[in-house]
């Protein structure tokens, strides 16, 4: 006989799934023995359950799960984590105040494999802006809402070589690429401009609830962060202004007020680092939310977003980011720092402390760390002797500590 709230524990402590997921807790009901009680399950009955290699059971103790070694997985992360702890480099943004008053030494860590396998270490609680963060899901949104072409007929695609807020577009008068702030700004102009005001961000918040997974995943709203950046936004406004006199917003120039005042709500967003980590784990899964099951937005847009997001994600950092962690990410001032190990899990470190690209030190240092612990870059692969841990799920050998 087996013990169902002893099998719910081993999901839960050994592999960090919710035994709550839907899909999950259906295949727990299938194993209760109803002829004697609840809780428990005949063994024979289990042994013919999990015959299905559909099950998502059958499949976590069988090792055919994104890390099938979790709890040793977790612990190197934690290591890492207490090795960054000590880095105290870099300042708090300073351009907007409210980010000022930011606890300096906050700092966590949360990810989220593709098979829904979750962990959160540090100030697991501490809700954060998701300020550039934000920018790769409302360029999904746009492709989502109005397709690849009319995307891409306002925005272009190259890095654009300078900071995030630099004053620039591209040689067709169009913003660089879809991360930096021109482009989020454009992007901002294009979303539903049909819908008031509230609606609109209404939208864009369910959007980002719902591909984290649903009412589990902690969306909201900083109104201090967004008051405060909306009264020192000099810069973005003056983006928006250069845009609207070379046309980007087309002929008639638009509402440049509502487009930035949408694209300071949207950075406003707060999130803890698990929330953030689940939406990761939908873009590492081709759009497939690990949490929920359902497919939440079509392969070929995650892929231009990642990308996206690796050729530009980092701004004037992106090409030494490329080569110390080989992954597709974004940051944002508030000290995000959100990456895609594609086909693994997403994965957030949050720490406010920001170096003077607006990257997060401690979160850099961190990912660079855990790249290089698990060949976890998307180059990793053609250097002899490295595989990254989990190639696929019929291929399962333990994390590979493959460099020292
Ligand atoms: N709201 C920030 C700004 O526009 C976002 C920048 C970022 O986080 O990359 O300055």
């Amino acid at each position: 006989v087996l013990e169902i709230d002893a099998l719910c524990d081993i999901l839960e402590d050994q592999l960090g799934l919710d035994p709550t997921r839907p899909d999950i807790s259906r295949a727990l009901a299938m194993l209760v023995d109803e002829s004697s009680n609840s809780k428990h399950c005949d063994y024979d009955h289990f042994v013919r359950m999990m015959v299905d290699a559909s099950n998502p059971i059958q499949r976590a103790l069988t090792g055919k799960i994104a890390i099938p070694d979790f709890v040793d997985f977790c612990k190197e992360v934690v290591r890492i984590f207490h090795d960054v702890k000590k880095i105290t480099d870099g300042e708090l943004c300073n351009y907007i105040p409210e980010l000022q008053k930011t606890s300096q030494d906050s700092f966590s860590v949360a990810l989220c494999t593709i098979d829904g396998q979750q962990f959160a270490f540090g100030d697991t609680k501490h809700e954060f802006a998701m300020q550039g963060c934000v920018a790769p899901f409302l360029y999904l949104a746009a492709l989502e809402e109005y397709g690849i072409a009319a995307v891409h007929k306002m925005i272009g695609r190259e890095p654009s070589g300078g900071s995030f807020d630099a004053v620039r577009l591209n040689a067709y008068d169009k913003p660089h690429n879809p991360m930096v702030n021109t482009g989020a700004i454009t992007l901002c102009s294009m979303l539903h401009p049909e819908m008031d005001a509230a609606d609109r961000f209404g939208w864009m918040a369910s959007f980002l609830q719902d591909i984290g997974g649903g009412k589990n995943c902690r969306v909201g709203f900083n109104q201090p962060v967004y008051l405060s950046e909306k009264e020192s936004g000099d810069q973005n406004f003056a983006l928006a202004y250069y845009m609207k006199g070379k046309g980007v917003f087309g002929s008639q120039g638009g509402n440049l007020e509502q487009f930035v005042d949408l694209y300071f709500q949207l950075c406003a967003t707060s999130v803890t680092c698990s929330s953030l980590a689940s939406m990761a784990a939908t873009l590492a899964s081709g759009g497939r939310c690990p949490l929920s099951g359902k497919q939440k937005l079509k392969t070929v847009h995650v892929k231009n977003c990642l990308s996206g997001m690796y050729s530009c994600g980092m701004f004037d950092y992106s090409g030494a980011w490329a080569f110390n962690v080989g992954l597709p990410a974004k940051s944002g001032v508030s000290g995000a720092l959100m990456i895609i190990v594609p086909n693994l899990m997403g994965l957030v470190v949050y720490s406010p402390r920001l170096n003077r690209y607006g990257h997060s030190v401690r979160g850099i240092e961190f990912c660079k760390r855990l790249s290089k612990k698990f060949s976890l870059s998307v180059f990793d692969q053609i250097v002899a002797g490295t595989s990254r841990m989990s190639k696929s799920k019929e291929h399962t050998p333990s994390a590979k500590n493959t460099t020292t």
